[in-house]
């Protein structure tokens, strides 16, 4: 008998699950509510589409939280990035690895052509796609899966795939509908909450936009001058509501998690301690004694930033280095060292690449992502309570775990 699936939501985990499912002799149906699959892959590495991370799965893994990394485990290791990547080179895209392990498709090659791609390797096993398939529901009965509602019918099946992914970037489809289908048949889901999202600041300089500070330590303190809790190196770029950028989005989620407001600040020169980089500005002003306290600190900070700066160390830019007294000296140390960006209002759900929580991962099985709730039910993608960091983990964990669905659901 040929087992018949529905897989509801054609992003990165439904194409890769309803790809495995026809692999595995099943007769597939994938119902997406847009016109096309993958909208939010054609968003995703700001167009350019950060694939997935380099490395053993083992350290792919390590970068999410401890519970999510042991649900990851057995479909990490049954479809890897190297899996992922062979069915991208087995059909013409190459790709390249960045220095910091994200991997990317070689350029002019891009997040449009990563869709075209993946949505001509559904095509190639048959999968029946149906574009503008709203789905409303979900049918099961006596704990069983017998349906699924769209357009004001019951489609039946008695194996369904969910992958409608979270609820961020919901111009892109995803409204987080599946969340409803599911507590509706009892399963529960942790709080969602932002994740790898911009901050928005009490008191963001709309006039410092477009400003971008590279290789910065963004920490964030339960408060200003409070204990730190996060912090996250790399680029940082302010924005007219406050800061975005590979630091901000890596800090978000665990501010998003807390109720009391928390407090921002740069580290512009990370590589250094505090005692190191104050031996280095006073040599500096000593061998140069008409060096400026502008000239100290000009190279920490692009030019737009640097009064500033100085202004938050109050410290008069023109004064000449050697005349600067010991105390302004170190004022200025600890501002590059700590500069503070204020305090953070709001990090916005619907603006971050992925969304925290979701269906709680002790009610599905990490060797099928079967439903331990609803048989027939399988669940893949961002719809399950994971949240990677920046750096293709969150596609990679939607390419493993659809796959593992697909597998499994076709499985007699
Ligand atoms: C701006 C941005 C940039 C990103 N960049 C990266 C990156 O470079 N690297 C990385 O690893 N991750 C990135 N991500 C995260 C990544 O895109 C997601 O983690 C991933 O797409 C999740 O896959 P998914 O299949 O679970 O959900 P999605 O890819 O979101 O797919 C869900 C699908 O379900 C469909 N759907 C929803 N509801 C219904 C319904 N009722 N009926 C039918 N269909 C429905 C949607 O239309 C959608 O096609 C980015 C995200 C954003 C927003």
């Amino acid at each position: 008998m040929t087992p018949e699936i529905i897989v509801i939501g054609g992003g990165a985990a439904g194409m890769l699950a309803a790809r495995r499912a026809a692999e595995g002799g099943a007769k597939v149906t994938l119902l997406e509510k847009n016109d096309r699959l993958g909208m939010k892959i054609l968003i995703s590495g700001g167009g350019k589409c950060n694939l997935t991370h380099a490395g053993p799965m083992e350290q792919v893994r390590a970068k999410f939280r401890a519970n999510e990394a042991r649900f990851l485990k057995p479909s990490f290791y049954r479809s890897t990035n190297e899996d992922f990547l062979k069915i991208l080179h087995d059909r013409g895209m190459a790709t390249y690895v960045r220095p910091d392990g994200r991997i990317f498709p070689v350029e002019p090659a891009n997040a449009k052509d990563v869709v075209a791609l993946l949505t001509g390797y559904v095509a190639e096993v048959g999968v029946n796609v149906k574009y503008g398939a709203a789905v409303t529901g979900l049918v099961a009965d006596n704990g069983r899966m017998t349906g699924v509602e769209v357009g004001g019918k019951v489609l039946k099946a008695e194996r369904v795939i969910v992958c409608t992914g979270g609820s961020s970037y919901p111009a892109t489809g995803t409204t987080g509908d599946g969340w409803k289908w599911l507590t509706a048949l009892g399963h529960t889901l942790v709080p969602l909450r932002a994740a790898l999202a911009p901050l928005y600041l009490s008191d963001a300089e709309p006039e410092w936009s477009g400003v971008a500070l590279r290789e910065t330590t963004l920490r964030a303190r339960s408060g200003p001058g409070g204990k730190e809790f996060m912090r996250w190196t790399g680029d940082l770029l302010f924005t007219h509501k406050g800061l975005s950028g590979p630091t901000a989005l890596g800090i978000s989620r665990e501010i998003a998690e807390r109720s009391e407001e928390s407090a921002v600040e740069a580290d512009l020169s990370p590589t250094q301690t505090w005692e190191e980089l104050q031996i280095d500005l006073r040599r500096q002003a000593i061998e140069n004694p008409r060096k400026t306290a502008a000239s100290l600190a000009a190279p920490f900070v692009p030019a737009r930033l640097l009064e500033p700066l100085l202004t938050s160390a109050g410290v008069a830019g023109e004064t000449r280095g050697a005349y600067l007294p010991a105390k302004s000296l170190n004022k200025l140390v600890t501002t590059i060292k700590g500069w503070p960006l204020g305090t953070v209002r709001h990090v916005p759900l619907e603006r971050g690449e992925v969304v925290a929580g979701g269906v709680v991962l002790e009610e599905v099985d990490p060797q099928s992502m079967h439903s331990k709730v609803v048989e027939g039910l399988y669940l893949c993608g961002e719809i399950l309570d994971i949240a990677g960091p920046v750096g293709g983990y969150n596609l990679q964990a939607a390419w493993s775990t659809g796959w593992v669905a697909g597998e499994a659901a076709a499985r007699l």
